[in-house]
């Protein structure tokens, strides 16, 4: 009885249809897009453990605490501290990666950038003067309009803002300083800054500035940047860093001007 052979695999290198490269190429995309949330699971899981790890440890605390004496009030209220505190950097964290991921609706309008810094400045001022930092505005003339969300680009200057001042804590208090820059940044563009004379970003991590999670504060989230980021990219724009000289950080945004 003859054999057919005409159902078995193709050997040798015969080259690959179109489609079937389509196919794959389209596969190759799946598989990495799947990678991707999986590492970023793999980072949620770990930066969450860390926090609830520290809850129920300070919870059972507590607990043993109260049991043992009723003179441990102070170590009782020190522990119940703690666990608030380690609750809200949790919550902290989900409530970032549900804004990074979801992405948060626009509603964008023309608008003078020189205003949407000085809407907030009193805000800024505050927190530096709680910080004991001395805060300057150099707001540049004529700047061409811009098209913005006010209150995401407002939300941007206050995040870089605070990583400034938390910054300067390592600094003496005398030499804690922070200038928020406005002005033209030539090809169509304009740069709003926030430069400090803080220690200036660790070099260990200054080629992973923009990546979720990576933070050198014991208390830190490590996505304050990443959603900033996220949120200049969506006005068309771009978020970036350079060491200040003779010291310190410079953080700055450039937005697209409005065309005239
Ligand atoms: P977090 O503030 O939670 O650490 P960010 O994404 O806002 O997260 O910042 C990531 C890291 O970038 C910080 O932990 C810090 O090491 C560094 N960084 C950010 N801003 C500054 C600054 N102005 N000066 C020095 N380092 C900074």
């Amino acid at each position: 009885m003859p054999i057919d052979r005409t159902s078995s695999a193709p050997q040798g290198g015969a080259a690959v249809p179109p489609e079937e490269y389509a196919r794959l190429q389209g596969r190759i995309t799946q598989v990495s897009r799947l990678a991707t949330i999986g590492e970023m699971a793999a980072g949620i899981a770990h930066e969450i453990n860390q926090p609830l790890t520290a809850i129920a440890n300070y919870a059972r605390a507590s607990e043993i605490l109260l049991r043992k004496s009723e003179d441990g009030k102070a170590d009782v209220l020190e522990a119940l501290q703690e666990i608030e505190r380690e609750a809200r950097r949790a919550a902290d964290i989900i409530r970032r990666l549900r804004d990074l991921v979801r992405g948060q609706p626009s509603e964008r309008a023309p608008a003078d950038l020189n205003g949407v810094v000085t809407e907030v400045a009193e805000l800024l001022q505050g927190d530096a003067r709680a910080h004991g930092v001395r805060l300057l505005f150099e707001l540049g003339e004529a700047m061409p309009r811009v098209v913005v969300d006010r209150v995401q680009i407002q939300h941007v200057l206050l995040n870089l803002t605070r990583n400034a001042l938390e910054a300067l804590g390592e600094v003496p208090s005398a030499e804690r300083e922070i200038v928020v820059r406005t002005a033209p940044a030539g090809a169509g563009e304009v740069e709003l800054s926030v430069t400090d004379t803080g220690p200036g970003v660790a070099p260990r991590i200054a080629g992973r500035l923009f990546t979720p999670f990576v933070t050198t504060k014991p208390n830190g989230t490590g996505l304050g940047l990443v959603s900033s980021q996220t949120t200049v990219r969506a006005h068309d724009g771009t978020l970036g860093y350079r060491p200040n000289s003779p010291r310190g950080a410079c953080f700055f945004l450039r937005l697209p001007a409005r065309p005239a």
